[in-house]
């Protein structure tokens, strides 16, 4: 779907779209004349999928019930997300697949293990991190989620960004980070600068999904790259 088209969608929702300010890099990461605008949608989808939960316990429980869109109908269990709800790093993956349905925790399959290494490189075991997905629910024959069933999810990824409040939001993949940015640049021309999420404007940095990793070896070492760059930007948030 072409952003016009997405936006159209989310007028229809009533839903209000913003438009993120490019965020400022730690000095000498990242020139301003590379930054770019992106159209974000914050406290977005709340009339798609209002989650106002007041806590952990309460949004768990309406995501373990939830029946707003078909992928309810296919789905072993919901995949609510797993670690440290206090976490500086928050990752952001796309949706879970069949280890994941299966288990109900995210990236426990494959391209999982690749994440648990990466997150280890960068010096972080997999507990102290916050892993969650834009979606809750597998998609059958592991297709792309639909802009509507993204948008049933929103509110509860969105809840819990504000209940972990991290200082860094890793986009892991083309659909986290088209996603929660509300734009549809080539995944590589996101990688490299910080963007701003949502009315917080926490910072958010974009790098490659684990399971293109694992058909491509080689890009592994942009990964490390980007997760140098998202440690120094953490680094900046403590300064
Ligand atoms: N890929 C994802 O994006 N999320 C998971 O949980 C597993 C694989």
């Amino acid at each position: 779907m072409n952003s016009s088209l997405h936006n159209e969608y989310l007028d229809a929702m009533g839903v209000q779209r913003w438009v993120a300010r490019d965020a400022g890099a730690p000095e000498g990461l990242l020139p301003e004349s590379e930054s770019e605008t992106a159209e974000v949608t914050a406290p977005a989808a709340r009339q798609a999928a209002v989650a106002d939960a007041p806590d952990w316990s309460m949004l768990a429980t309406q995501v373990a019930a939830c029946t707003r869109c078909e992928l309810h109908k296919t789905r072993s269990q919901t995949v609510f997300g797993t670690g440290n709800r206090q976490a500086d790093w928050m990752i952001i993956g796309e949706a879970p697949g069949s280890d994941e349905d299966r288990q109900g925790e995210p990236f426990v399959g494959r391209a999982g293990q690749l994440l648990n290494e990466m997150l280890f490189a960068a010096g972080y075991q997999r507990a102290d991190v916050y892993i969650a997905n834009v979606i809750k629910c597998r998609p059958p024959n592991n297709r792309d989620p639909s802009t509507e069933q993204v948008a049933c999810c929103r509110g509860y990824l969105e809840r819990q960004i504000e209940l972990v409040s991290p200082k860094l939001i890793l986009a892991v993949g083309r659909i986290a980070a088209h996603n929660l940015l509300n734009i549809e640049t080539p995944l590589g021309r996101l990688r490299g600068k910080v963007h701003r999420y949502g009315e917080q404007g926490i910072p958010m940095v974009v790098t490659y999904h684990p399971a293109y990793l694992l058909r491509s070896p080689l890009e592994k070492r942009k990964v490390w790259e980007d997760l140098l760059f998202a440690q120094a930007v953490c680094r900046g948030q403590s300064a």
